[in-house]
């Protein structure tokens, strides 16, 4: 139970638990603190009774302090954005209608008219922090705990609510199969309105009596010289931060790079995940860094599912076999599907979510049989999974063929003058869809697109070789930095007229 959290954090009490921009706090003070929180937001009652408290921090003590607070009240956390627009905070807050809207300083600007307007109480973080701490009230494990909004690309975001329970089983089954200890000192550096950063690097952190070093935003400067300095024992990272480090090693002195490898070779794990991890960005890492990246797949609404092994072979391009209580299978039309066919994951396990908040109609079409639907498409093979797409976007159907998007994208990748690519699918009256790459060139390269092709011929069958190629300075992200292929396909579209 997430609420287990803090039981285990008296073991700890004395050790280190957060290095953060406000300064180094031991488990001790996390707990002070965090009651001092649950007590201002008591206000007198004895339990939040499940009401969500949204909550906007910069990645640090005071976050966690926030967070831990709002559960030991009985409160649901919602965390929000810090780099959401006025009506994407105000479609959370009006979906959510929270019981109270906590704020750090450096943000009462933007929330606190925004809490006015709707006849919400508002409280300051500094204020919180200094309230005279109180009885809290026992929080059962099957309450909620916790309400996450999909980074999903298309439609209004969905609140993904999860409990104690399912919250402490995501945890249990990485401390499980990453081996976390408590001599473990993690870097942070990923934004705190996600899955990946609260509960894989934070939650598991601080589960385990573990030194969570958190950065306010992420720098490749500051992370290389967090990990050149041999102190850290995990680094987790989507794939965009490891070819953000890429680069900016690339750049560095010779002198200077061999500091920086020789670094990263003292940590004991290197994650990737929340995206597909292009291989040739794997085997450079493994290059500069002596780690082959251990890549895992995961979702807001289940926790981490599947993973590459910790002590065995890891096997690039692919995520691995199920972890630790989680329950996988690969279906086609209510079927299950043989090895090496494609099939929609479904996953199973105590880590599930509850619900979607508000969206009951939207909850019982993403389960079956009491399976979750991810919509994501895989191949296993001995055991193994290769994800292939989701099945809304980087599944193409061309030509009646079924391609993936991410198979492209990675032999494209290889290509020496390609830094960045993205594939789609766009309408096309011929073959139904067609696929169309969108490229960013490496600095000074100059795309031949003709001769692309013929160069994509060599390495795929001919209906998987991009019909058309066009050439952006950047490619559409959204607030995850992931690539927004609606976004992308609109472009597209609108640029053919
Ligand atoms: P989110 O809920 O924002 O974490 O997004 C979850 C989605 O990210 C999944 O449904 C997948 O489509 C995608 N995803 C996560 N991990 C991977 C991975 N290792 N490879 C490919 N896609 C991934």
């Amino acid at each position: 139970m997430s609420i287990l959290l803090m039981p285990r954090a008296e073991e700890f009490a004395a050790r280190t638990a957060i290095i953060a921009p406000e300064g180094e706090f031991s488990y001790r003070q996390l707990l002070d603190a965090s009651a001092r929180v649950a007590s201002f937001l008591l206000n007198g009652a004895p339990d939040l009774q499940e009401r969500p408290v949204a909550f906007i921090a910069p990645p640090g003590f005071q976050y966690v302090a926030l967070q831990w607070g709002i559960w030991r009240a009985g409160g649901i956390a919602v965390p929000l954005s810090l780099f959401h627009p006025r009506p994407e905070l105000e479609y959370v807050l009006d979906d959510t209608t929270p019981a109270v809207v906590l704020a750090h300083a450096d943000f009462a600007d933007r929330v606190e008219p925004l809490a006015a307007a709707r006849g919400l109480r508002f409280g300051l973080a500094d204020a919180a922090l200094k309230h005279p701490a109180g009885p809290l009230p026992a929080v059962a494990p099957e309450r909620q705990a916790m309400i996450l909004y999909t980074s999903g690309t298309t439609g209004k975001p969905k609140g993904v609510v999860s409990t104690h329970a399912n919250i402490a089983a995501q945890i249990t089954s990485l401390v499980e199969a990453w081996g976390w200890r408590r001599d473990d000192r993690i870097l942070e550096v990923l934004p705190l309105h996600h899955i990946h950063g609260i509960v894989n690097v934070i939650s598991c952190a601080l589960w385990s009596g573990a030194v969570c070093e958190i950065l306010s935003r992420f720098d490749a400067q500051e992370v290389w010289a967090r990990l050149a300095s041999g102190e850290l024992t995990l680094f987790m990272a989507v794939p965009t931060i490891y070819v953000k480090l890429i680069d900016a090693w690339e750049k560095a002195a010779p002198a200077e790079r061999e500091r920086m490898s020789a670094g990263c070779r003292r940590l004991r794990l290197m994650v990737s995940g929340s995206a597909a991890l292009p291989v040739p960005i794997l085997e450079k890492w493994r290059e500069i860094s002596g780690h082959v990246l251990l890549e895992r797949y995961g979702m807001t609404e289940i926790g981490m599912a599947l993973s590459n092994s910790l002590q065995g072979q890891r096997y690039p391009g692919c995520v691995g076999q199920p972890l630790p209580g989680v329950e996988a299978r690969l279906m086609d039309q209510g079927c299950p599907v043989p090895p090496g066919t494609p099939g929609e994951i479904e996953i199973r396990g105590p880590a599930v979510f509850r619900e979607y908040w508000g969206k009951p109609e939207e909850t019982r079409k993403s389960f079956r049989d009491g399976w979750f639907l991810t919509g994501d498409v895989a191949m296993e093979e001995n055991g193994i999974y290769r994800i292939l797409g989701r099945s809304s976007v980087d599944i193409i159907k061309t030509g009646g063929y079924k391609v993936s998007a991410l198979e492209i994208e990675e032999v494209l990748l290889t290509h020496p003058g390609i830094n960045e690519v993205a594939v789609v699918g766009v309408a096309d009256p011929v073959w139904g869809e067609r696929v169309v790459a969108a490229l960013v060139p490496k600095n000074g390269a100059s795309l031949d697109t003709k001769s692309l092709r013929a160069w994509g011929k060599e390495r795929l069958a001919t209906y998987k070789v991009p019909q058309e190629a066009v050439i952006l300075k950047e490619l559409p992200r959204n607030a995850m930095g992931k690539v927004s292929k609606p976004d992308l396909k609109k472009m597209i579209q609108a640029a053919q007229g």
